[in-house]
C-alpha cells in the first residue's frame, strides 16, 4: 500500500473536515483519533472522497506516513496536545513535522517547538479559521514554525487553503515559532470587535429608529453590497431575519443577551497590555461581552440606575441608517489598524519579521472576518509596508475622513439617548487621539512627577527633569 503523504490525529469536527479536504484534494490521508470510533465512522461516511489510510494505534499511523512525516494534530488546545504531542515524539524520526492546528496560546507553541527543535522535530503551529465548514472547504491558515518546514508543508497546506478571488491562496508562513498561532490569536481578537461593532450598529438602528430585527437584517443585506461587505455582516442579516418557531418573534429578541468567550479575545488583549499595543477595539468588544454575563449585577443596576437621557429625535431616517454605516466603517478601520499594529509589535519583540501585508492577503476568504475591505488592507500596505498605521494610508484616511461627521453624530446620539456604543465610541477616541496635538498625558507626567518624582521631558530642551515640590519648586535636572 502507498504510504501517506500527511496524517491528521484528532478526529472531531475540524480534524475529520481538514482530512476530507486533505482527500478531497488528492493526498492520500493517514486518520487516527485516541478513540477509533470517530475514525472508522470517517472512512465509513466519506471513505469514497480520496485516499484514507485507517490507524486505530499511533504507531500504525506514523507507520503509514511517508518521511519525512507531516502530521496534523486537531485535539483539544491545552493539555491534550502537549499529550499527543508527548504519545508522537518518541515515535518519530528527525526532520519529521508536527502542525498543531488547535487553537493553542501562542505562549505554549513557543515552549512546544523550542522543545522539539532540540529533538530534531520541526513544530509548526499553525492557526486554522474558517469553522468546520471552512476546514472541508478551505479554511485561512496561518502556519508558524521553522522555515524550511514550509518548503514541504507549504505546498499541502495552499492546496487546501481557501483561494482568494486572484486565486491567492489563504495560506502563507507567517513566522518563526509562536507567529501563525499569535496572528490567529489577533484574528480572533479583530473578529470578537467586528462583532461588537455589528452589534451596537444593531442597537442603534432598533434605538433609534424604532426598526424590527428583520428590517435591520435587511439593511445589514444591503451593507453587504458595498464596503461593508463581509462573511460577519452576512451572517448578522440572516440571524436578524430568523424567526422563532415557538414563539413566532424575531430569534434575536429570545436569544438570551449574554455572549460567550472561549478565550482568543481575552488572550489577545493580555498579549496587548504586556506589548503595549492599544487594541482599544478589541478590549472593548472582549469587556462588553464580560459585562453582558454579569447577569445580577445587571438586575441590581437596572433597578436603580438614573438614565436621564433623552429620546432619540431622528427626522432624517435614511441620512441616520447612513449616519450608522459610516460609523461602523470608521470604527471597523481603527479596530483593523489596532490589530496589525499588534501584530507589528509582537514582530519586533520575538524576531518574527511578519508581512502585515501578506496577513491582509490570507485573511481574504476562508476565515471568518473574511471581507471586500481586506483587499483594500491588502492594497494600503502594497502602497507602503512599514505603515505607521493603517490610518494614515490615504484610501483609510480619505475614507474615515468622508464618514467622520457622521461618526461623531452617531457617537453623540448613543451617549445622549443613554444607549451603550463602547466600540463605536472608543474607536472614536482613539482616532482623536491619534491627531491631537497634545494628549492629557503632560498632566500625567506631572502628576507622577510629583507624587513619586518619576520626572518629565520638556518640549524646548532636551534632557530629564524634576520639579522639587515639597522644597520650593524649582527645575532640576535629573
Ligand atoms: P475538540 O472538541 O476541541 O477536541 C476533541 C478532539 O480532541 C477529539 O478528537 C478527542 O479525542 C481529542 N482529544 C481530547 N483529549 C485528548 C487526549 N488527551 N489525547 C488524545 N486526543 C484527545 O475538537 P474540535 O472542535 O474539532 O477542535 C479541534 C481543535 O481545533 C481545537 O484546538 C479547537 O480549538 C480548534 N479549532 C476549532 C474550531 C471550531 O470551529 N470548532 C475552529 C478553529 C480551530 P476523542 O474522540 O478520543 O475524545
Amino acid at each position: 500500500m502507498a504510504l501517506a503523504q500527511i496524517g491528521v490525529t484528532g478526529l472531531a469536527v475540524m480534524g475529520r473536515n481538514l482530512a476530507r479536504n486533505f482527500a478531497r484534494n488528492g493526498f492520500t490521508v493517514a486518520v487516527h483519533n485516541r478513540s477509533p470510533q470517530k475514525m472508522h465512522s470517517l472512512i465509513e461516511d466519506h471513505g469514497s472522497e480520496g485516499e484514507f489510510i485507517g490507524c486505530e494505534s499511533l504507531q500504525d499511523f506514523v507507520d503509514a506516513l511517508a518521511q519525512p512525516r507531516t502530521i496534523v494534530v486537531m485535539v483539544q488546545a491545552g493539555g491534550p496536545t502537549d499529550a499527543v504531542i508527548d504519545a508522537l515524539v518518541p515515535l518519530l524520526d528527525k526532520g519529521d513535522i508536527i502542525v498543531d492546528a488547535g487553537n493553542a496560546h501562542f505562549p505554549d507553541t513557543r515552549r512546544r517547538e523550542a522543545a522539539l527543535r532540540e529533538q530534531g522535530i520541526h513544530f509548526v503551529g499553525a492557526g486554522v479559521s474558517g469553522g468546520e465548514e471552512g476546514a472541508l472547504l478551505g479554511p485561512s491558515i496561518m502556519p508558524g514554525g521553522p522555515a524550511e518546514s514550509y518548503e514541504t508543508l507549504g505546498p499541502i497546506l495552499e492546496k487546501i487553503a481557501a483561494k482568494a478571488e486572484d486565486g491567492t491562496p489563504c495560506c502563507t508562513h507567517v513566522g518563526p515559532d509562536g507567529a501563525g498561532h499569535f496572528v490567529k490569536m489577533v484574528h480572533n481578537g479583530i473578529e470578537y470587535a467586528d462583532m461588537q461593532l455589528i452589534g451596537e450598529a444593531y442597537s442603534l438602528l432598533r434605538e433609534g429608529l424604532n426598526l424590527s430585527p428583520k428590517e435591520i437584517g435587511d439593511i445589514f443585506a444591503d451593507w453587504n453590497t458595498g464596503d461593508l461587505d463581509s462573511f460577519l455582516i452576512e451572517v448578522t442579516a440572516e440571524v436578524l431575519k430568523q424567526t422563532d418557531a415557538k414563539t413566532g418573534k424575531p430569534l434575536v429578541d429570545v436569544i438570551v443577551d449574554e455572549a460567550g468567550q472561549k478565550g482568543t479575545g481575552r488572550w489577545t488583549v493580555q498579549s496587548a497590555l504586556d506589548l503595549g499595543a492599544p487594541v482599544t477595539g478589541i478590549a472593548e468588544a472582549t469587556f462588553a461581552r464580560a459585562i453582558s454575563s454579569q447577569r445580577a449585577q445587571r438586575e441590581a443596576a437596572r433597578e436603580v440606575l438614573a438614565a436621564n437621557a433623552s429620546d432619540f429625535h431622528i427626522k432624517d431616517r435614511a441620512g441616520f441608517i447612513e449616519d450608522v454605516r459610516l460609523a461602523l466603517y470608521a470604527s471597523k478601520v481603527v479596530a483593523y489598524a489596532q490589530g496589525f499594529d499588534q501584530i507589528q509589535a509582537a514582530s519586533d519583540e520575538y524576531g518574527w519579521d511578519i508581512n502585515r501585508g501578506d496577513m491582509a492577503k490570507i485573511w481574504r476568504e476562508g476565515c471568518i472576518i473574511r471581507a471586500r475591505f481586506l483587499d483594500r488592507i491588502t492594497e494600503a500596505y502594497e502602497r507602503d509596508a512599514d505603515l505607521a498605521t493603517l490610518l494614515v494610508d490615504p484610501y483609510f484616511a480619505d475614507a474615515v475622513a468622508g464618514g467622520l461627521s457622521a461618526w461623531r453624530r452617531v457617537v453623540s446620539q448613543a451617549a445622549l439617548a443613554g444607549v451603550p456604543a463602547p466600540a463605536f465610541s472608543s474607536s472614536l477616541s482613539y482616532y482623536d487621539s491619534l491627531r491631537a496635538e497634545r494628549l492629557p498625558a503632560a498632566v500625567i507626567q506631572g502628576q507622577r512627577d510629583f507624587f513619586g518624582a518619576h520626572t518629565y521631558k520638556r518640549v524646548d530642551a532636551e534632557g530629564t527633569f524634576h520639579t522639587l515640590w515639597s522644597g520650593d519648586r524649582t527645575e532640576v535636572e535629573a
